[in-house]
């Protein structure tokens, strides 16, 4: 022990000197963890401390950690060919894009990327060009949701609607446009779940026609409001959003990049409510986080738009070196596989439905406010105050997270998402976790939850 304390002390000093670390800010006294080795739902630092990832990293590694056959089938492909650029063509992506439309239960063509924020711009991208080359030439605005997460670049930033993550970045990209969240638990007193999430839907006609429906690109919206703190929609949300789209010649992009793979106890996040997206952007848990690859799934006629040889400029015109790469692909083919194997979407809404019983238990605690899930994901809100609902301080929610952390178990908060209102829990573990794995998450948070 004391060999690999000195090891984390050398390592710290290191860190503190080279590393830049994301979105964390600097603390002297709260220094990160070194994180040297993982197995199924656990972690093991520096110190040989272990934790259970109760947020699957960045809610992504849905199979856990040390997957062996993910590791083979990255390491066979690397040696097969490491890399060829998609402006041709390899196997592993045309096996996997057949592999995700199987998934995806739709018509779709796929672009490969790296990251979820590349996924959105690509599709941001599209869908300025799709309308341009329909002759729509007006539509380049998209409407996005406060308090969603779309991605750290200009764009993906811009349809972003958490406040907290702009600040010194502004002015971003023109025109994007957000509406209210459908946030069930902060509707008016005495308004009923379904009427309040078609009033959330009804502000995004009102948006449109505001501002000129032929103004109007796309709406892009996650299936459940993930890292802006776990806000489901009720289905007459998604339905109303779908028709409005629809009834108004607006692209509907789904943002699948927490909600896909399982997550969300279906396949995709959207077929829990029965729409058929137009676009849909996927990362995360496409490769279980073991490597960077990302995609934009596009409705095939969309893609016959790109398709005129009488004009120049009617391909998209957007390349990315590393989006694609073979040993990504199969990687991720692989990693699909192991979850049909396993059927970890179903076990994905099995455990999710006990997690979510479990958890709301705690409605009786002072300091819980509400639980909300969606699949193998949760959020407790904490307040101050059960009347008004006013948000616990940072203080609380930092000191259940750090309670939790002292007996072996990480969870998460939505961070920088809106001042005052960062006060939600999360907790997403693999999908892949173990009964006794639930057993120790839930049994600990519940322990940390009876000293506060
Ligand atoms: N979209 C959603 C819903 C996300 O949660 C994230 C990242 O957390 C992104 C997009 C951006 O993905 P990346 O960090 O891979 O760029």
């Amino acid at each position: 022990m004391i060999k690999s304390e000195t090891a984390n002390e050398l390592a710290l000093q290191k860190d503190r000197q080279y590393l830049w670390h994301n979105i964390t800010p600097y603390s002297e006294s709260a220094p990160p963890m070194i994180v040297e080795s993982g197995q199924g739902s656990w972690v093991t630092d520096l110190n040989g401390q272990r934790y259970l990832d109760g947020m699957s990293g960045l809610w992504c590694v849905n199979v856990g950690y040390g997957r062996k056959e993910l590791a083979e089938a990255a390491y066979h492909q690397l040696l097969q060919l490491p890399y060829f650029p998609l402006t041709q063509s390899h196997l592993p992506a045309i096996q996997l894009a057949e592999k995700l439309n199987e998934w995806l239960e739709g018509d779709y063509v796929i672009f490969f990327s790296n990251s979820g924020s590349e996924a959105n711009e690509a599709a941001f991208k599209m869908v300025r060009q799709y309308y341009q080359q329909i002759g729509q030439h007006y539509r380049h605005k998209f409407i996005s949701r406060y308090r969603g997460y779309h991605g750290n670049s200009f764009g993906a930033l811009s349809a972003t609607g958490q406040a907290q993550r702009k600040y010194k970045y502004e002015p971003l990209a023109g025109g994007f446009l957000h509406v209210a969240p459908p946030d069930s638990y902060r509707r008016p007193a005495g308004q009923s779940v379904e009427a309040f999430n078609l009033q959330c839907a009804q502000a995004i006609e009102d948006m449109i026609i505001w501002e000129g429906a032929e103004t109007i690109g796309a709406v892009i919206m996650e299936p459940t409001i993930t890292g802006g703190g776990v806000i489901v929609p009720h289905r007459v949300y998604t339905d109303k959003v779908q028709e409005i789209c629809r009834k108004y010649g607006v692209l509907l992009i789904i943002d699948e990049v927490i909600c896909g793979f399982g997550r969300s106890g279906q396949k995709f996040g959207h077929h829990n409510f029965g729409i058929k997206p137009d676009i849909v952007t996927i990362a995360k848990g496409l490769t279980s986080g073991y490597l960077p690859l990302s995609a934009t799934a596009v409705r095939k006629d969309i893609y016959e738009a790109f398709k005129d040889s009488s004009d120049e400029y009617s391909h998209f015109r957007h390349v990315n070196t590393f989006g694609g790469n073979p040993a990504a692909c199969a990687l991720a083919l692989r990693n699909l596989q192991l979850m049909e194997d396993e059927q970890l979407v179903e076990r994905s809404r099995v455990l999710g439905q006990r997690l979510h019983n479990e958890l709301s238990q705690l409605l009786e605690h002072p300091l819980v406010g509400d639980v909300r899930s969606f699949g193998l994901m949760s959020g407790v809100e904490l307040v101050a105050d059960k009347d008004t609902r006013q948000p616990a301080s940072l203080d609380i929610v930092k000191s259940v997270i750090a309670g939790c952390k002292r007996r072996g178990l990480i969870i998460g908060k939505n961070g920088d998402t809106v001042a005052g209102f960062n006060n939600v829990l999360t907790f997403a573990p693999p999908l892949s976790s173990t009964d006794d794995d639930l057993d120790f998450l839930i049994s600990t948070f519940k322990h940390v939850m009876s000293e506060h």
